[in-house]
C-alpha cells in the first residue's frame, strides 16, 4: 500500500538508529511523558511514554467509520445505564459467580433504592477496534470492547502526531506528513467535564480526579486537569484512602472531601478488585455514589461497559431494545460486533463450549475483568474450559471470535529495549464524551482517538501493562 513506510527505510540501521534518538528527543520535548518505575510517585525523574517509531498505516475509510459510530456508543452506553431491568437480566448470571461485579451490582441496587440524587450524567468512554482481514473480504473494523471506566491515554495521545511529523521530516518522508490527523481528546474530554461541573452550579465546587496509589501516568491525566485550570475550574487529586479518611456528605448529599465540595468524581481508579484493598474504600465508593456529585462514570455506565453486556449486545434484537427506531444505527453498530458467545449453563452454553474447545484458535476467553492481561488464548483457553465447563464458574467468562488483523512493521521505543524490527498489531480507539441532564443530551461528541500498537507475540495487554505503545494513524 501506498502509505507504508519503505522497507529500505527500515532496514537501514543507521538511520534507524539516529531516528530513534530523534524521535526520543522528540517525545521529551512535545510532553508525551511518563513517570519511571523505580519512583511511580515523583515527577522528579520521568521518561518517554513508550511510542513506535512510525505512525502505522490505518485505511481511510475504516478511521472514519469508527468516529462516526461513536456517538451511537455513546448513546448506547448512556440508555443501558438507565435500564436496570435489561442490566438485571444481562448480568444475572455473571453476579451469580464474580464476586467483584456482584459487589458493584449491589451498589448500583442500593442507588436505586435510595433514588438518585442527580440527574447530570457525564460519561467518557473509549471504544477499541482492531481491522479484521478474513481471507477474500475487505478489511473491516471490529470491537474489541468499550470502556466506560478510566479509559485512558486522552492526554498524551494529543501530543504524539507532532513527534511522528518531525521523525518523518527528518526522515524525508515528506509525501505522507499530511496523513497523519489532528488529535485533541484531552480538550474535548475536558469540555465535557466543565459542562457536568458548570450544571452542577457551584463556583467553589471542584473536580476530584479519583485516583490510583500507584500514579506511573499521572501526566496523561494532567493534560486534562490542564484543561480545566484553563477554565478556571479547580482540580484535586484524592485517592480512595483519602474520601473514606475525610469524606462526607451533608444533608443535602453534597459530598466534601477535605472540606472542598465536589462537582465531579471522575474516576481513575476502581475498576479492578485490587484498587478496593479494604471495606473502607468499598464504603467511599458507595458514598460517591449516593452523592449529590457527578460520577464519571456512575455505578449504572460502569455496569454497561461489562464485557457481560457487551456479550448480551450481540444478541438477536438486543441493539433493537434500545433503538427501536433507528435501524440505521442499529446496523452501524453491529456491523463493527464479531460473534460473542454466551457460557451461561444451558443447551446454548454447552454448544458454545464445545466449539471453543474444538477450535480454540478461533476465540478469545475473557473474565469480567479490566485492565489489560486477562484474557486467555489457545491451549490455555481449553485447560480453562475444561476445568469450568461442568459447573456455574464458567459464566464469569464470555467467549469472542478472535480478530485478525494484518500485522505492520515498525520499531517500539521503549526505554531500556533494545531497538529491533517488529512485527505488529494495532488497535484503534476512539474517545467518546457525553453529558446529559435529565432527558436532555446537552453533548454528544466523539473527542478524538488513540493508536497502540504492540509486538505480534503478545496476545493481550496495553500500555500501561508495558506491552503496547502509543502511535498514530498514517490515513491512506
Ligand atoms: P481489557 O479490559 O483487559 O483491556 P480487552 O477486551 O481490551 O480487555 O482485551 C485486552 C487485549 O486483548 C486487547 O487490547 C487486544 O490486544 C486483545 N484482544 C481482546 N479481544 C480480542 C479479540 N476478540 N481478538 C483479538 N485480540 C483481542
Ligand atoms: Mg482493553
Amino acid at each position: 500500500m501506498a502509505q507504508e513506510i519503505p522497507s529500505e527505510l527500515l532496514m537501514n540501521n543507521t538511520l534507524i538508529n539516529d531516528l530513534a534518538a530523534v524521535a526520543k528527543d522528540a517525545a521529551l520535548l512535545q510532553g508525551v511523558l511518563m513517570r519511571i518505575k523505580e519512583s511511580p510517585n515523583s515527577s522528579e525523574v520521568v521518561t518517554f511514554a513508550p511510542f513506535t517509531l512510525f505512525p502505522t498505516p490505518v485505511p481511510k475509510a475504516c478511521f472514519l467509520q469508527a468516529i462516526a459510530v461513536q456517538t451511537h456508543y455513546n448513546t448506547l452506553m448512556d440508555k443501558i445505564s438507565q435500564d436496570p431491568d435489561f442490566l438485571h437480566e444481562a448480568l444475572a448470571s455473571t453476579i451469580s459467580v464474580d464476586d467483584f461485579t456482584a459487589r458493584l451490582y449491589r451498589i448500583h441496587q442500593h442507588v436505586l433504592k435510595e433514588g438518585r440524587s442527580q440527574s447530570i450524567v457525564l460519561g467518557l468512554n473509549r471504544s477499541d477496534y482492531m481491522l479484521d482481514q478474513k481471507e477474500g473480504e475487505p478489511i473491516s473494523l471490529k470491537q474489541i470492547e468499550i470502556n466506560t471506566f478510566a479509559a485512558s491515554f486522552g492526554g498524551l495521545s494529543s501530543r504524539i502526531p507532532d513527534v511522528h511529523r518531525h521523525i518523518l521530516k527528518v526522515a524525508g518522508q515528506l509525501k505522507v506528513l499530511k496523513c497523519i490527523p489532528d488529535n485533541d481528546p484531552a480538550v474535548g474530554l475536558a469540555k465535557a467535564v466543565a459542562k457536568a461541573w458548570e450544571l452542577y452550579g457551584s463556583k467553589r465546587a471542584v473536580i476530584m480526579f479519583l485516583v490510583e496509589d500507584q500514579q506511573r501516568n499521572i501526566l496523561d491525566q494532567r493534560y486534562i486537569e490542564n484543561e480545566l485550570w484553563k477554565r478556571n475550574i479547580a482540580t484535586i487529586r484524592k485517592k480512595f484512602e483519602d474520601v473514606s479518611k475525610s469524606g462526607k456528605l451533608d444533608e443535602k448529599k453534597r459530598l466534601f472531601v477535605d472540606c472542598q465540595e465536589v462537582a465531579v468524581v471522575y474516576f481513575r481508579n476502581g475498576y479492578m478488585p485490587q484498587n478496593y484493598n479494604s471495606e473502607q474504600a468499598w464504603e467511599s465508593r458507595l458514598m460517591m455514589e449516593c452523592s449529590l456529585a457527578v460520577k464519571c462514570p456512575d455505578i449504572n455506565t460502569h455496569l454497561a461497559g461489562t464485557k457481560k453486556v457487551q456479550q448480551v449486545l450481540a444478541q438477536p434484537g438486543v441493539l433493537e431494545r434500545f433503538f427501536p427506531n433507528e435501524p440505521q444505527v442499529v446496523e452501524q453498530l453491529r456491523t463493527t460486533f464479531v460473534g460473542l458467545y454466551t457460557l451461561d449453563m444451558g443447551a446454548e452454553g454447552d454448544k458454545n463450549v464445545t466449539m471453543a474447545l474444538e477450535t480454540p484458535d478461533r476465540f478469545v476467553l475473557k473474565p469480567q475483568r479490566e485492565g489489560g492481561g486477562n484474557n486467555i488464548y489457545g491451549h490455555e483457553l481449553c485447560e480453562v474450559l475444561n476445568k469450568v465447563k461442568n459447573s456455574d464458574e464458567r459464566m464469569a467468562y464470555i467467549l469472542m471470535d478472535k480478530i485478525r488483523p494484518v500485522p505492520s512493521q515498525n520499531y517500539l521505543l521503549r526505554r531500556e529495549m533494545p531497538l529491533k524490527l517488529s512485527t505488529c498489531l494495532s488497535e484503534l480507539g476512539c474517545f467518546g464524551a457525553y453529558v446529559r441532564q435529565g432527558n436532555d443530551m446537552l453533548i454528544n461528541d466523539c473527542v478524538g482517538h488513540l493508536l497502540r500498537t504492540k509486538n505480534s507475540e503478545h496476545l493481550d495487554g496495553g500500555v500501561a501493562a508495558g506491552v503496547a505503545v502509543l502511535d498514530n494513524p498514517l490515513l491512506f
